[in-house]
């Protein structure tokens, strides 16, 4: 596995990569690193569909705010490399910030409208970061296509419009969301958590199920699921709910009544950490 630094180096592997490739294309999956099994799951699907695949570790920035936890970002290259490779990923990029963004750097993507959504909302600023570090992925990796979990569905409403509105010539994959055995969604930020915490956490996989199992029950009010998903979050006196939200997953509006594939997605604070689950609501459990 080859680990990359450099703008040039990345685009030059994919180049080359691509001419030797008799089917399918050039994988990418952006990360953050502080891998867990959610991420490999892209890594999988990206070799399950015969992609060459790079990976990208990159704690960026520009989608934390001011009080973020950018410094304190779970950061562990060495782990996330091993397991890349285990993986079968061929090259991983890992730039520097200044990389990304160079002295005098000054576009940045703005998705409108849908990018002050959801944690749009919560984090402003957040999906104009997203946007334009996936934006200058592309722009380096030229994949065929990228792989994204649905774990960030907001993100991926973003992206999509994203792809869409710059005739960007990739495809974007969506994975399913990767669960511990208990429900707790993965995410690099559960490593935060104390012990209790951890259990409070539990919290967000139940409202959504509840959500999903009144859904599935025959309910189509969306303030009827949001109160059922609501009602388990505040069961929990250590969770401090952010939003939940019925939206149409497309444009992150909300929506009144509900239809198979609306989004239900929840974002709440356990202590000092920010959790999101979500799901696509669908007739049958
Ligand atoms: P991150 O490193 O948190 O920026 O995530 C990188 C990619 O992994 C994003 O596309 C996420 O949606 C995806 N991802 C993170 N957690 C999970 C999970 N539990 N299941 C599936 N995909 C995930």
């Amino acid at each position: 596995m080859q680990v990359l630094t450099t703008v040039a180096e990345l685009r030059n592997w994919s180049r080359n990569r691509s001419r030797g490739l008799l089917s399918a294309g050039i994988g990418l999956v952006p990360t953050m690193g502080a891998l867990h099994e959610g991420h490999l799951s892209l890594v999988r699907a990206a070799r399950k569909r015969g992609d060459a695949v790079a990976a990208s570790i990159f704690v960026n920035p520009t989608q934390f705010g001011p009080n973020e936890d950018f410094e304190r970002y779970p950061r562990t290259f060495h782990a996330d490399c091993a397991l890349l490779e285990a993986e079968g990923v061929e090259a991983v990029f890992a730039p520097a910030v200044v990389e990304i963004y160079p002295a005098g750097a000054a576009t940045f993507v703005d998705v409108e409208g849908i990018g002050s959504r959801l944690d749009g909302h919560s984090r402003p600023g957040h999906f104009r970061g997203v946007a334009t570090v996936v934006a200058k992925l592309f722009a380096a990796a030229e994949p065929t296509r990228a792989y994204f979990g649905q774990k960030d569905a907001a993100q991926v409403a973003v992206l999509r419009r994203l792809v869409a509105d710059l005739l960007l010539p990739v495809e974007l994959v969506v994975c399913p969301i990767v669960r511990e055995a208990d429900g707790l969604a993965m995410s690099s930020r559960n490593r935060y958590l104390s012990a209790d915490e951890r259990a409070e956490a539990l919290a967000l996989s139940r409202a959504v199920r509840a959500g999903q199992n009144t859904f599935a029950a025959g309910e189509h009010d969306a303030e009827a699921i949001r109160a059922t998903a609501l009602r388990e979050l505040t069961r929990s006196s250590a969770v401090r709910v952010d939003y939940v939200a019925v939206v149409d997953w497309a444009t992150l509006e909300p929506v009144e009544r509900v239809k198979q594939g609306h989004l239900l997605a929840v974002a709440v604070h356990v202590g000092a950490t920010r959790l999101i689950d979500n799901c696509i609501l669908h007739a049958e459990e």
